[in-house]
């Protein structure tokens, strides 16, 4: 299983990408502006879209990648999610109002979507890659994913602030090799961190704490203009073992 970074920002400008990764080619796990770096074939070539929640910095770029790709592919990209994100979905963007509903379009006998609601907890296999959703704590409904192939397993937050259900997944899973998590604000905003319901350093160390020992742990969705300003306030609280920034292109072999 091949990982591939395509946006780890929680905004935009210049080099920024907000949050998409890449699969095998075939999946993606949500659709942020990263999406808009990939070629036609690579558009072409994604089947599966995962996403953990319905705010727009992780899916803007489905409706435009549908657009442009939904004619020449010949068969559906299919849509998972929790049954509240995708109904979020066809209310307020598929709607024939924003977009149109290409889970009718151009007919409703060969669609350009599929929605498929899967429930948080639950587990899926595509060839041999498991895809497990795991509940978080966001200001929507929201899950993270857990992706293992047959080299380990990878574990990506989404959006999230304090969780329990998370790292009892995490801890659960023996061949765990890396975490991605996100840390949005600098500690001087954890109230709108805590209302938002996103991490700031502090928060992320305590959450840090009920991680077991082992896995790589790494940094998403950073304010693009506090990046540095939040990797050294996660240095100061976490200083051994400090989580790295993830960056965009990074690849994981699992
Ligand atoms: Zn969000
Ligand atoms: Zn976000």
């Amino acid at each position: 299983m091949k990982v591939r970074i395509l946006g780890a920002n929680g905004g935009i400008g210049a080099q920024a990408r907000t949050t998409s990764i890449l699969v095998d080619g075939d999946i993606l796990i949500d659709a942020g502006t990263g999406v808009g770096d990939l070629t036609l074939a690579e558009l072409r070539a994604i089947d599966h879209v995962f996403l953990t929640h319905s705010h727009l910095d992780h899916l803007v770029m489905l409706p435009f990648m549908l657009d442009t790709v939904g004619a020449s592919r010949g068969r559906p990209v299919r849509v998972y999610a929790q049954e509240a994100t995708l109904a979020a979905l066809r209310r307020h963007l598929f709607n024939g109002e924003l977009w149109p509903d290409f889970s009718r379009l151009p007919t409703p006998d060969a669609p350009f979507m599929t929605y498929q609601a899967l429930p948080p907890g639950s587990e899926l296999t595509l060839n041999r890659r498991r895809i497990r959703s795991i509940p978080v704590n966001h200001v929507v409904p929201a899950v993270g994913y857990l992706l293992s192939g047959a080299r380990g397993s990878l574990a990506f937050s989404g959006d999230t602030s304090t969780t329990e259900e998370f790292w009892k997944v995490l801890n659960a899973t023996g061949d765990l090799r890396h975490v991605i998590i996100e840390t949005s604000f600098v500690d001087a905003d954890a109230e709108l961190s805590r209302i938002s319901k996103h991490l700031c350093p502090a928060m992320l160390a305590d959450e840090l704490k009920k991680l077991k020992p082992g896995p790589r742990v790494h940094i998403t969705h950073l304010m693009p203009d506090e990046e540095d300003a939040i990797m050294d306030e996660i240095a100061r609280h976490v200083p051994s073992d400090t989580p790295r920034r993830i960056e965009r292109g990074q690849v994981f072999e699992l």
